[in-house]
């Protein structure tokens, strides 16, 4: 698979899009915002620049991308209007891959930028917003051109399907497996640990050309506690997806050999994975980690203890939003035939499972400063 070109959110605003259905993102980044915040201020009040070159990398479209950069330029609006200061200038770039649906973008700044008028008076900004597509597993920016960088929810996406998984002379590596998975050989958990080893260095190395010295940078991805990488904290909702998968084989929908042949471009590190990539690249230092936690179903209220409650419904949105995610993968593998019956069948595997369990997503949060 080629991922650069095949993976993208579902992209426009029908109701299978990756705009109404991302409330789980919607989520880490509003209970990610308070560190946020203190990254940036603490930057702005370290050299209070005339102009601030901020950079979302994986922005998607819809409601999201919009928010994380409207958190970060508030947060800043609000302290230098407290100082006395005038506004800063903003250059915001937003990155994403090329087959992100930068159009809806697009068609969505006359409104954003008038709606950060409203909010936050005409003595804002100004602010100059600019798309970005390319991988961010390489240079995207000018040399020493970027103060603040932010992330959620994208560095779990590998550049690539782990080598050695795809196409394997001798024979298929994770049999009846998507993802990394309990029944996975070793080989299979080291080849996405190494993958992703690569591709961090490559994020962090690219970034810390980019920004200049005593810049910014906050992350948030999905990731896990445990040291162990078939962990079911970070591979159980995966696994129902296999499942959903071999009942359609079972059925004769699709071949077993397609199943052993797909593997998903995605990796769940744990914080000390994170940190021997950060320490080994030696151009950043860590000011902070943390795990957050969501529920699978974002309209689970944490404190309902009540969780088999409505488990239809709530199969139903968990499939709707990791269906957002991951169908462009999936359909470009097994056609596109088979998407709606896939993530119907997967959303009952999920009312099943959250009849046994309550379910979270682990995220880890990292704050850096570019040494
Ligand atoms: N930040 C948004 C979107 C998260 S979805 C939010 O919080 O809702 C993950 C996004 O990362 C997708 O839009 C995907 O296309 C993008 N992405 C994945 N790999 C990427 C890469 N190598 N370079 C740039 N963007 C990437």
């Amino acid at each position: 698979m080629e991922v650069q070109q095949v993976l993208h959110m579902i992209g426009g605003a029908g109701e299978t899009s990756y705009a109404n259905n991302s409330t789980v993102q919607e989520r880490a980044i509003s209970k990610v915002k308070t560190i946020v915040e203190k990254s940036i201020i603490d930057l702005y009040c370290t050299t209070f620049p005339k102009s601030l070159g901020i950079a979302d990398m994986g922005c998607s479209s819809g409601p999201n991308t919009f928010l994380a950069i409207s958190n970060i330029m508030e947060a800043v609006d609000q302290k230098r209007r407290h100082l006395g200061h005038s506004s800063p200038e903003f250059r915001v770039f937003l990155n994403d891959l090329p087959g992100n649906d930068f159009n809806n973008i697009f068609k969505s700044l006359a409104g954003f930028y008038e709606k950060l008028k409203q909010n936050n008076g005409p003595d804002f900004g100004p602010c100059f917003i600019a798309g970005v597509p390319g991988s961010f597993y390489g240079r995207l920016f000018p040399t020493e051109s970027l103060d603040f960088v932010h992330s959620s929810y994208s560095l779990h996406w590998l550049s690539q399907v782990p080598p050695g998984l795809e196409n394997r002379p001798g024979g298929v590596l994770n049999k009846g497996n998507i993802y990394m998975a309990m029944t996975s050989p070793p080989a299979v958990f080291k080849a996405y640990l190494e993958q992703f080893e690569r591709d961090f260095s490559l994020f962090l190395r690219s970034r810390s050309e980019e920004m200049r010295s005593g810049g910014c940078m906050v992350l948030t991805l999905m990731g896990r506690r445990s040291l162990d990488p078939s962990s079911r904290e970070c591979c159980y909702p995966f696994e129902l997806l296999s499942q959903a998968l071999m009942e359609m084989v079972s059925q004769g929908i699709i071949k077993e050999a397609e199943v052993d042949s797909f593997n998903l471009p995605y990796y769940t590190p744990s914080v000390q994975e994170l940190i021997t990539v950060i320490e080994t690249d030696g151009s950043f230092h860590l000011d902070r980690h943390e795990v957050i936690e969501l529920n699978w179903d974002p309209n689970d209220n944490d404190n309902n203890e009540d969780f088999a409650f409505n488990k239809l419904t709530r199969g139903r949105n968990v499939a709707k939003n990791t269906r957002a995610v991951t169908e462009s993968m999936l359909a470009n593998h097994f056609g596109e035939l088979i998407v709606d019956d896939l993530f119907k069948k997967f959303g009952e595997n999920v009312a099943e499972h959250l009849t046994k369990e309550k379910t979270k997503h682990v995220n880890l949060v990292i704050s850096m400063t570019k040494k």
